[in-house]
């Protein structure tokens, strides 16, 4: 059985980095503008790559976006929700967690909430860690903030409903795994030591055998992108064929992560 009730749940995510890709690791990036450059090919011309290809495949998608991203392109901002797509929490600055007091771990959280309210006139309803790391005080507050999904975790093919301190709250896990990621394959840096751009087929590849084993065995697949990557020309390819690969199939629905979450939701209560 699915776990929604409009088949097989295939969700397409981005995050939307951009320059904080790298202020996040080096406060001080900022004084070297060609690394600062990788990110801000994000925002030039990434996105809108990525948009072109969601648009022509007629598909709605969840965009995290960090807080100074959002206040720095309300063009891009605007041009998403345009096109129908969902924006999402994704911390304010994108530093890492584990590198924050609780003062600004709640700071990072007001404000990046504050500025996608302020963009989108709604509140955002799903929240994804910066660098995939959380603390107690991070489960605290995605409880305090009332996220109706998370998507963060790598334990599992299935939603579940997450748990703080030990008891369940009503906000909908969205696991996914870096093999669906786009970084590992593509990130490449002068100041990431050991890393080496993946030919792009290999990674339609890789993510169709993903899709086939996750489909047969009536899973779900969360993919987490990022336009500064998947929006390079070449990496558009492999966006458009994986949709390719995917409209193969029947009974399947590919949509923003709050419409699924929220069918998710309404099932695993159902169920209980
Ligand atoms: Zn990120």
């Amino acid at each position: 059985m699915s776990f929604t009730s409009k088949g097989f749940p295939m969700m397409l995510t981005f995050d939307l980095d951009c320059e904080t890709m790298w202020t996040a690791r080096d406060p001080d990036a900022h004084k070297r503008p060609i690394l600062m450059s990788q990110g801000a090919y994000g925002w030039k011309r990434g996105v809108w790559r990525v948009m072109d290809v969601l648009k022509r495949h007629e598909i709605t998608s969840t965009f995290f976006v960090p807080g100074q991203v959002v206040e720095a392109h309300p063009e891009v901002i605007e041009a998403l929700l345009k096109d129908g797509h969902e924006i999402a929490h994704h911390s304010h600055t994108h530093r890492w967690i584990v590198t924050l007091t609780p003062e600004e771990e709640r700071e990072e959280m007001e404000l990046a909430q504050q500025a996608i309210i302020k963009a989108t006139g709604e509140a955002p309803r799903g929240w994804r860690s910066p660098a995939a790391e959380v603390t107690d005080v991070t489960m605290d507050l995605i409880k305090e903030y009332g996220f109706s999904y998370s998507s963060n975790f790598f334990d599992d093919d299935a939603p579940y409903f997450l748990k703080v301190r030990g008891a369940p709250i009503d906000c909908v896990e969205l696991p996914f795994r870096y093999i669906n990621t786009d970084s590992p394959y593509f990130q490449f840096a002068k100041i990431l030591p050991g890393r080496t751009i993946t030919s792009p087929p290999q990674v339609v590849d890789t993510w169709s055998w993903e899709f086939d084993t996750l489909y047969a065995e009536d899973r779900m697949m969360v993919t987490a992108m990022h336009p500064e990557f998947i929006g390079q020309p070449s990496g558009a390819i492999v966006l458009d064929r994986f949709i390719q690969h995917i409209r193969k199939h029947d009974n399947v629905w590919i949509d923003r992560c709050d419409r699924i979450s929220a069918d998710m939701a309404a099932q695993m209560k159902a169920d209980a």
